[in-house]
């Protein structure tokens, strides 16, 4: 039989087996309402609607406390910026027409171009009459014209006192827009609903999923705080240096079992290079937790509660992950390394001493939390 008539004598059968099927399988009896189509598009409208108003909150209360944490935690970090606390999106980012235009409603946007648009307006010590409008679009920042999100950023990080371009109503205005030296570091909501947070050495992401689980304000800037404690004590590096040490001891193996007569291809330094990067990273963890909560304390936020972050988490995983962890310290550990911390913090406010991470000496290498005398003597 050719080819071609093979193929239509399948396809034939095909659909006969599926006309057999569907004539045979039971159909449900209840009259079910049918929505218009009216309907539905007007639903698909409010529904649009819904997400959009929750992004801009989201993202809007995630920045009001990430930013009282970057300026905060200032004195601990070395790279350091302004924070002006403006949000900004370039609706070309957004494919879906009709949510496109709902985010343009939203902010009230007093122009529907290409650009960037102030979805948050505000700083951490700016007056109230100095602040951007939101939905104006903003054209130029400090003289140079500007069209990416990231760029616009960065020249405003990079600026205590920025002279921003922006249309509004219609016409071009121009404003110096004060920001507050902090920790250089950009924050990112991601709407999605598994609970975590990240850092990729730039960023620190916070999903909805996390944003649903904490319980209050301090929290959240736990969250953010734990995060930034990771990167100014230096833990991506230190993780990456650790692999490259791990992978380059695994190599030495590869290379003895290969003068031996047996190829692992590369197996041993992959291991060891895994093997050293979760050799610390239950100690980062413990160290991010710990200086976490001076972040928290030097931003303003009571830290008399937040320990309890880490009960309620032990309450929600998988039992066994309470008990035994690889790469993380256990839920029981990291409430008691916070409550510890707290005292410990407490007692140094009593005694009017500087409220700073103690540092390891010489010779307490191994202790996770030691007790010693203020390293430095700046006043919190
Ligand atoms: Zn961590």
């Amino acid at each position: 039989m050719p080819v071609f008539e093979c193929r239509l004598q399948r396809t034939r059968l095909i659909l006969m087996f599926l006309a057999a099927i569907s004539g045979s399988c039971a159909a449900p009896t209840a009259r079910v309402p049918t929505p218009t189509s009216e309907e539905l598009a007007g639903e698909r409208m409010r529904q649009i609607d819904i997400f959009v108003r929750s992004y801009l909150d989201y993202e809007n209360r995630l920045l009001n406390h990430g930013h009282r944490i970057l300026v905060g935690a200032a004195p601990l970090c070395e790279k350091k910026g302004y924070v002006h606390g403006i949000a900004l999106f370039n609706p070309a980012a957004i494919k879906d027409s009709d949510m496109r235009n709902m985010f343009m409603q939203r902010i009230s946007a007093t122009d529907s171009q290409d650009g960037l648009y102030v979805t948050r307006t505000g700083s951490v010590d700016v007056s109230a009459d100095n602040l951007l409008p939101i939905g104006s679009r903003v054209v130029e920042i400090d003289g140079t014209a500007v069209s990416d999100v990231r760029d616009a950023q960065r020249r405003l990080a990079g600026s205590e006192q920025a002279t921003i371009a922006y249309v509004h109503d219609g016409s071009v205005r121009t404003m110096v827009h004060r920001g507050t030296l902090g920790c250089d570091y950009e924050l990112v909501f991601s709407p999605t609903d598994e609970p975590n947070a990240w850092t990729d050495g730039t960023r620190i992401v916070v999903t909805r999923g996390l944003m649903r689980f904490v319980q209050n304000d301090s929290e959240l800037a736990f969250v953010v705080a734990h995060e930034l404690a990771h990167l100014v004590r230096g833990h991506l590096e230190a993780t990456r240096r650790n692999a490259v040490v791990g992978g380059f001891i695994g190599l030495i193996f590869d290379a003895l079992v290969l003068a031996a007569g047996v190829d692992t291809g590369g197996a041993f330094a992959r291991a060891g290079a895994e093997m050293a990067v979760q050799t610390y990273s239950a100690d980062f963890e413990r160290e991010a937790d710990y200086v976490s909560l001076y972040i928290l304390h030097r931003s303003g936020y009571d830290i008399g509660a937040v320990a309890e972050f880490w009960r309620r988490y032990g309450s929600t995983v998988d039992p066994a992950s309470i008990k035994y962890a690889r790469t993380h310290p256990t839920s029981p550990e990291r409430f008691l390394i916070l409550d510890k911390t707290k005292a410990e913090i407490q007692d140094k406010v009593a005694r009017g001493l500087p409220v700073l991470p103690e540092e390891k000496s010489a010779t307490d290498v191994g202790s996770p939390t030691p007790a010693g005398s203020p390293s430095s003597g700046e006043a919190s």
